[in-house]
């Protein structure tokens, strides 16, 4: 039996209605499953959120996620939200560089390392997205670059810095878009991070959560999941509709945990 992680990222969509009817929803089936699910609403709604899952007794179920912190803990950096305030507020997860970010904010890996310290020194799980553009893609460059992002925390931090760590392999050209991507290529990526890994730390390299992100959806869950070194999904655009992302969540537990 896999030990799956599942992941919703709402990105900048939601609102008070939708977290309502959301976590509503949810808490008529959550008890059926046998994987944790990892939230992760827009920064203003985390608050609100943790107090709705507290009411639908759904937080032995559903943890909560960041999407993105500032590299300061605190100052004259308005508009931003720091680490310790997701601390203190009884947050475990935390986004970083994710593709938008990248593309938008143009974060770079010295970003996001310091993203990655700030998160540690909290005790919060950074979630740490890494991926090729498509032109690294059509360059066949995605393993060099991938490792490169992960390599950015490992020589900075020492390999142990990977523990309580989860690594999501978001494509960055198969986002947000409907792209069909072949299962087998996502496997090749996921053992290739693996294997690097290994040459550094054995057990990290066999226990780290490697997701795939990426257009993920009701029709290609199961042939991803199937995958050996795929331990879970970052599923945004799928996750925002309540119905169709239960219907996700079944298709995992009917698949991975039937027996
Ligand atoms: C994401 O936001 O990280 C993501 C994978 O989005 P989508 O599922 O919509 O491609």
């Amino acid at each position: 039996m896999k030990n799956l992680l599942i992941i919703s990222n709402w990105k900048l969509n939601g609102n008070k209605y939708l977290i309502d009817n959301f976590i509503n929803k949810i808490s008529h089936v959550i008890k059926n499953y046998r994987f944790p699910i990892i939230i992760a609403p827009p920064l203003l709604y985390l608050d609100y959120m943790q107090q709705v899952i507290k009411y639908y007794k759904c937080d032995n179920y559903i943890s909560l996620s960041a999407q993105n912190i500032d590299i300061h803990n605190y100052g004259a950096f308005t508009g931003e939200i720091s680490a310790k305030m997701l601390k203190d507020i009884g947050i475990q997860y935390a986004i970083i560089g994710h593709a938008d970010r990248k593309i938008f904010h143009n974060e770079d890996n010295s970003t996001i390392l310091k993203k990655f310290i700030l998160l540690k020194s909290e005790n919060i799980s950074p979630i740490l997205c890494i991926g090729e553009t498509k032109k690294e893609y059509q360059n066949n460059q995605t393993i060099i670059v991938c490792i490169k992002q992960i390599k950015n925390i490992i020589e900075n931090l020492g390999i142990l810095a990977l523990q309580n760590t989860i690594i999501a392999y978001e494509p960055i050209w198969a986002i947000s878009n409907n792209t069909i991507i072949n299962p087998i290529y996502i496997q090749k990526i996921h053992n290739a991070i693996r294997n690097y890994l290994m040459k550094f730390n054995y057990e990290i390299s066999k226990n780290v959560n490697i997701q795939y992100g990426g257009s993920v959806n009701c029709e290609n869950i199961s042939s991803i999941l199937k995958q050996p070194d795929i331990n879970g999904v970052l599923i945004g655009k799928a996750s925002l509709n309540i119905e169709n992302f239960i219907k996700i969540l079944n298709i995992i537990n009917n698949n991975f945990y039937s027996c």
